[in-house]
């Protein structure tokens, strides 16, 4: 009680390093530790690079040439680095319920340069959910509370059953990448009577190697989904 009016009355904090801010979620120094996802990445999967090569410009990464992924297209709102990754793991590990609106707008203020503002307006919004024993521990689904504020500003239908999990799986911290591929197969299951025939803008926090959003977009193909674009708040850069 005290401590909700103690919010009130003193002024608001950066969530990266504490400075006073009106009503950002960040102050100035770290905004601007904040690079755009979708500048200098591939156009098909969004892996961004931070320092292309001069004169690069922006082509297909080897990855999605070799085994094209299964959504027609993936963005990063922002890379995952900086004063956002502090945030985002404060976030999910802490957490932090306060987070989770601002965290969201930050998305919303990308989504004319990432193309999601011109999605077809019967476009599906649906998170990437949690592991139960995740959803437990933590209480709130992450991608679940950006889809739903991504849905409401770009008035788009949230659908935050559209695809659920079918089996527990282990971490799949440290595998390589074919490996973490097997045994994310079969792990998400579609919804056949909810995402039917319809595009689907598929939502997660932190993309990484994008082997969740490829398992993830083949559920939803699989249940009949008419096509799948993904949207992350961060996409982790190419080392
Ligand atoms: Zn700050
Ligand atoms: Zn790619």
């Amino acid at each position: 009680m005290w401590h909700r009016l103690l919010d009130l009355l003193l002024p608001l904090c950066c969530a990266g390093c504490e400075t006073p801010v009106q009503s950002a979620l960040f102050c100035a120094a770290c905004t601007a530790t904040l690079h755009p996802g979708d500048g200098d990445c591939c156009p098909r999967c969004g892996d961004i690079r931070l320092d292309p090569p001069a004169g690069g410009g922006t082509h297909t990464c080897g990855r999605c040439l070799a085994e094209p992924p299964p959504f027609s297209r993936a963005r990063g709102a922002y890379a995952y680095g900086g004063a956002l990754r502090e945030v985002v793991t404060a976030w999910k590990n802490a957490p932090d319920h306060t987070l989770g609106p601002p965290l969201a707008r930050l998305m919303v203020r990308r989504a004319a340069a990432t193309g999601w503002a011109e999605l077809a307006r019967d476009t599906l919004v649906v998170p990437v959910p949690s592991a139960a024993a995740r959803l437990r521990a933590r209480g709130f689904n992450p991608a679940g509370v950006l889809a739903s504020g991504l849905a409401r500003a770009l008035g788009l239908p949230l659908e935050p059953l559209g695809l659920g999990v079918g089996r527990a799986v282990a971490p799949t911290r440290g595998l390589g990448w074919r490996a973490r591929q097997r045994r994310l197969a079969g792990v998400y299951v579609g919804e056949a009577e909810r995402v039917g025939g319809r595009a689907v803008l598929l939502v997660d926090d932190v993309m990484t190697t994008g082997t969740t959003a490829r398992a993830a977009s083949r559920a939803l193909l699989r249940a009949g989904a008419a096509s799948v674009e993904v949207a992350a708040l961060a996409r982790t850069p190419r080392d």
